[in-house]
């Protein structure tokens, strides 16, 4: 595995990669990796022959009093995880190197799908989420890129851009790993505490409520919300910020619901915002 944390360096070992004519996949992340990302690396390798990981915690996409830097860190228990899982390239820049010229002037605007759900409540993550993205397409070139159901906004937003800027990349999405209560994996988990971990899963068995009155024949919106609402509000230490049933691709609220909506929601447990979703099958 080769690690490098300068484009100049990035650039000379994906020319070193590129003479075998194998695709390359990218997996983008900030880092702190547990078995969600690991299980995306998974994804990029039966994909691709070339599997390369970034990590890099991206400032552009953290509001002014969001955690950026408390973000959880730990390289080296990153490389070792990723030259385990026989990961070719990891690329992990700092800042400067990364927005050389300081924060970019151009920047990808998310449009109306990157106003809903968690980008009501984060103005400017996605277009920051979609500018580092669309920066690291460049500098990879990856014929194949992957990214997790958890965030589902960031995915469905990231196969748009792709779409409309016809940037030519596959983008896959892998399913959601979670904690064996139901929690799912996080970085930002390690934030919890033992109290509030102990309470976590109810955000997974909310939506799982949800998703059961789904397959039991209920269609209406508002229902279906009232039984993710009831469940947190059931717990004093949970705050739901949003909760939502949306269309798979344009993100709109749909009703009556259908199958292959996504029921999605952003809770925070005490300072800790945790996000879910599930797709709902009929
Ligand atoms: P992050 O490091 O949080 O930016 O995440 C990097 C990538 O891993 C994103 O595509 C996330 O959607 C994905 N990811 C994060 N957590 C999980 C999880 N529990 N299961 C699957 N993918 C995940």
């Amino acid at each position: 595995m080769i690690a490098v944390a300068t484009r100049r360096e990035l650039r000379e070992a994906l020319a070193g990669l590129a003479g075998d004519g194998g695709r390359l996949a990218l997996v983008p992340t900030m880092g702190y990796l547990h078995e969600g990302h690991l299980s995306l690396v998974d994804l990029a390798r039966r994909e691709a022959r070339r599997v390369a990981v970034s990590i890099f915690v991206n400032p552009l996409q953290f509001g002014p009093g969001e955690d950026l830097d408390r973000y959880p860190r730990d390289l080296e228990g990153d490389l070792s995880l990723l030259r385990a899982r026989g990961v070719d390239l990891v690329f992990h820049p700092p800042v400067a190197e990364m927005y050389p010229e300081g924060e970019p002037q151009v920047t990808v605007d998310p449009g109306p799908m990157g106003k809903v759900l968690c980008g009501e409540f984060r103005p400017g993550h996605f277009r920051g989420v979609l500018t580092v993205v669309a920066r690291l397409f460049g500098l990879f070139r990856p014929q194949v890129a992957v990214f997790g159901q958890k965030d589902y906004q960031q995915a469905a937003l990231i196969r748009r851009m792709v779409r409309d800027l016809e940037l030519g990349v596959e983008v896959l999405v892998g399913p959601t790993v979670r904690e064996s209560d139901g929690l799912a994996m996080s970085s930002r988990n390690v934030y919890l505490s033992p109290e509030e971990r102990k309470e976590a899963p109810r955000l997974f068995r909310a939506l799982q409520r949800v998703a059961e009155a789904f397959r039991g024949g209920e269609r209406r919106r508002t229902v279906l919300r009232e039984i993710l609402v009831g469940e947190l509000s059931a717990s004093p230490h949970f705050r739901l910020q949003y909760g939502e049933i949306v269309h798979p691709h344009t993100l709109a609220p749909v009703d009556p619901v259908t199958p292959g909506s996504v029921v999605a929601a952003a809770a925070f447990l005490g300072t800790t915002r945790l996000i879910d979703n599930l797709v709902l099958e009929g």
